[in-house]
This record gives structure tokens, C-alpha cells and sequence, in this order.
């Protein structure tokens, strides 16, 4: 099942228990603009090449649209679409006043110069600068883009409407980017587990951790965890999975990945084990932080952690999500779990729009304000309502937009 179909299941199941009408739905669930231009560039060697790039708008009913910028050889309408959704849902649960958008430009970025990449983007941005903007829709990174291409959005948008850094977020510090924006989503991915499994009545010194995926997100919640006492027994990237029963000695894995650009493979103080065997690990908390679509109804039944924390997009299959849910798995959903780096990105237009600098403190201060919030009324809906917790975020989530765009109308 592709993102797009697993994201409307959830968003159907909330408006069930919603009760919202057929065309409440399709109101809700269709985007408010889509647009596809085409890019073409000269590259490095004088050839003409043409790219084509995407911006879906979902929903605005709650305030600014927002989502990422993904270049990727496989990005296409569908898969856009499926994340600017994603992206309404999730800004709905954590009550960002956004609204959701997801851009992307279907090309391999590896492939191409540092120049080539430029055009590419500056381009991109003089095809779609009039839909976007700080009021309209604030683009951020995703797979494939990051603070260097933020950087060439705003200078390129600036062109066009004057000095405006909150026009996408992002940005390297150096340019109105916030402090903690790399370190948010695995952070909230940290500080989330430590909510659940107080709300569990279960102690962090008791807990095991495996953790699939050690890149920006996983190895940021791997620090967190392993800081809050959590014992964090095996980590994975691409490579493989690296498994310490006693627990992992996380500060020493980062050391490892730095210095070995950025892959596990070859480290030598844990066993060497599987991306399989990690998620069939006998752990408590299990945290898959790498790609989507992992835990499937193949390998959901050997899955033996009591806890998942969805740190990836979709990393678990709606199939998978019901088997282990009847066999009283918890599951804290990715439109909560990896919310802590839209927050920051709001942070961070926040600051943008108010001239106005926060330190570090301040941005982690106030995450922990925003997901505290966010976890605490998806567990009391969860408890009202004997739901899964995946299903009472987007009941929040699905109810907010509504009622936003009811009381906005329709003229
Ligand atoms: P990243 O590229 O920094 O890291 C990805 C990690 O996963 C790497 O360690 C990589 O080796 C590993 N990996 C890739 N394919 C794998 C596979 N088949 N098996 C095992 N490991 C594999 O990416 P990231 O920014 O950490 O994002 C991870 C996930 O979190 C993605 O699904 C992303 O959409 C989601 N996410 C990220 C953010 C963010 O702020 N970075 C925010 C929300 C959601």
C-alpha cells in the first residue's frame, strides 16, 4: 500500500469516529493547489536537461502551508500529494497554526554539481515563487535538500519580493536559521519515549532501545536516550545492525561515524547483526527512524518490542499497525513522534518574523512545551475513546482542520 492510501485509511477511520459526511471528507482530504512545472537547466557540459518539480498545497484552513522540499529520483505527483497531507495532520496534532504542503523535484541529486544543483533550485524557485512565500506556504528540507538549498530559496525568492527570511526555514544559522533545528526531530523523538513511558509507569533505567536508522533523526534520539538512561542496545544504518546487550555506548558510536564518513559499517564493539533481526530484537522500545513501509504483516508477528516509536514516515504498514495493536503493541504514530523538526521550523519562522534571536535553551525549552501538550491530549483521547494512540491523534488532528475550515466558510 502506497503512503498515500495508508494516510487516507487513518484520516477515514478518524472521520468514522468523527461522523463527518462524504463531502466534509473529500473537502478535507483534497489538495487545495497542486502544481508540476518543468526545470530546465544547462548543465555543467553545455547539455539542455529538463527536471520536473512539484508543489502540493493541502490545506490551509489552520494557517500557512508547510512541508518540505524533496529531490529524489522516485518523487512523483502521488507520493508529493500523500505527504503534503501527512503534513496537515501532523501540524494539526502538535497545533502549529500551519496548514500542510510537500514540494519535491523528481532527480538524483548525487548525480548532479554543486552548480548544477543550484540552477536547478534557483530555477524551481522562479517557476513557483508566486505560490510560496512567509504568509502562503513555507518550504523546509527533506530527503536530498538541506540548509545549503534553503539558503539559494531564500536568496532566489528574495529577488523577487524583498528581504524575507521566514519564506522557508531551514536555513544554515548563518541566515536566520534557528539553533536546534538539526537536532529537533530525534530530539522530540527522545523526549516523546520519555512522556510514554511515564504515562506506562515504566522506568528509563529498565528500558532497552533498538533503533533503526542512525542518521539525523536516529542518532539524535539515540544521544537523548542514552543521556536520559535509557540503555540503547543496538543501532542500524544501510550497513547493518550493531547489537550490545549491555547496552551500546552511543557517545563512542557517533565518534565511530563521524570519523568513518558517516556509516556504521565496520564497528567493532557491538555483535554485528541484521536490519531484520534488530526489529525482531527482545526489547521494550522499539524506534524504526530510517524509511517507510519496514514493519509489514510479513514481519509485524516477530516484532517482540511492547512499545514502537515511529521516528521514520510511515515505517509501519496499516496491516502491520492493526495486527500489532490486537496484540496490544503501543504505537506512538510518526504525525506526533517526528513532529519536534516542523516545530522548530515554525520556531525558526517565529524568530524570522520577529527579528528576533533564541538561544539554544529557549528552542529546546520550548519543544518540550509544544510535545508535552501534543502527547498529553493524544493519550487523554486515547483513553477516552479506547483508541490506538495513531488513531486519537488524527481524530485531533482531522477535528482541528474542520472545525478551522468551517468557521472559515466557504466564500
Ligand atoms: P538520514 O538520511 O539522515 O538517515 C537515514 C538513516 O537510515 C541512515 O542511517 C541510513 O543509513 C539508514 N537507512 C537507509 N535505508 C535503510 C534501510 N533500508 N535499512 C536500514 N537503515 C537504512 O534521514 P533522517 O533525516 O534521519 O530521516 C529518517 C526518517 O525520518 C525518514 O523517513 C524521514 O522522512 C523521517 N523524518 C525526518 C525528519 C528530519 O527532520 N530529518 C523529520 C520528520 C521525519
Amino acid at each position: 500500500m502506497k503512503a498515500f492510501e495508508a494516510t487516507k485509511l487513518y484520516f477515514q477511520k478518524a472521520s468514522d469516529i468523527i461522523d463527518l459526511s462524504d463531502a466534509v471528507r473529500v473537502w478535507l482530504t483534497t489538495a487545495r493547489r497542486e502544481v508540476q512545472v518543468q526545470i530546465p537547466i544547462e548543465m555543467d557540459n553545455g547539455d539542455l536537461k529538463s527536471f520536473i518539480g512539484y508543489r502540493v498545497q493541502h490545506n490551509n484552513a489552520r494557517g500557512p502551508m508547510k512541508g518540505g522540499l524533496r529531490y529524489h529520483p522516485e518523487v512523483d505527483l502521488d507520493d508529493v500529494r500523500a505527504l503534503a497531507s501527512l503534513m496537515t495532520w501532523k501540524t494539526a496534532v502538535v497545533d502549529l497554526p500551519y496548514g500542510g504542503a510537500k514540494g519535491g523535484v523528481c532527480v538524483a541529486p548525487r548525480e548532479l554539481s554543486k552548480k548544477e544543483l543550484e540552477r536547478l533550485t534557483r530555477r524551481f524557485v522562479d517557476a513557483i515563487h508566486d505560490v510560496f512565500g512567509p504568509d502562503t506556504d513555507i518550504p523546509a528540507p527533506d530527503m536530498g535538500t538541506g540548509a545549503r538549498e534553503m539558503a539559494w530559496i531564500r536568496n532566489q525568492w528574495e529577488k523577487y519580493h524583498g528581504f524575507s527570511p521566514a519564506c522557508v526555514t531551514g536555513k544554515p544559522v548563518e541566515h536566520y536559521g534557528a539553533e536546534g533545528r538539526e537536532e529537533a526531530t530525534g530530539r522530540g523523538v527522545g523526549l516523546l519515549a520519555f512522556k510514554l513511558l511515564r504515562r506506562l509507569g515504566r522506568k528509563p533505567a529498565e528500558t532497552t532501545v533498538a533503533i533503526q536508522g542512525f542518521g539525523n533523526v536516529g542518532s539524535h534520539a539515540a544521544k537523548l536516550l542514552a543521556e536520559s538512561d535509557f540503555k540503547v542496545t543496538a543501532v542500524s544504518d544501510v550497513t547493518g545492525a550493531y547489537y550490545r546487550k549491555e547496552g551500546l555506548d552511543i557517545p563512542e558510536v557517533l565518534r565511530y561515524m563521524l570519523a568513518n564518513n558517516m556509516q556504521l559499517k565496520g564497528y567493532a564493539n557491538a555483535e554485528r547483526i541484521t536490519n531484520q533481526e534488530l526489529i525482531a530484537l527482545d526489547v521494550d522500545i522499539l524506534i524504526p527512524a530510517a524509511i517507510g513501509g519496514v514493519i509489514t504483516i510479513e514481519n509485524a508477528p516477530s516484532v517482540r518490542a511492547s512499545i514502537i516509536i515511529e521516528g521514520a514516515n510511515g515505517p509501519v504498514t496499516p496491516e502491520a499497525d492493526e495486527h500489532l495493536d490486537q496484540r496490544g503493541v503501543t504505537i506512538l504514530p510518526d504525525i506526533l513522534a517526528n513532529a519536534g523538526g516542523v516545530t522548530v521550523s515554525y520556531f525558526e519562522w517565529v524568530q524570522n518574523q520577529q527579528y528576533y534571536k533564541w538561544g539554544l535553551n529557549r528552542v529546546r525549552q520550548e519543544l518540550d512545551h509544544v510535545l508535552t501538550q501534543a502527547f498529553e491530549n493524544v493519550w487523554r483521547e486515547s483513553q477516552e475513546k479506547n483508541i490506538s494512540l495513531r488513531t486519537a491523534a488524527y481524530v485531533i488532528a482531522v477535528q482541528r482542520v474542520y472545525k478551522a475550515a468551517q468557521l472559515g466558510g466557504l466564500s
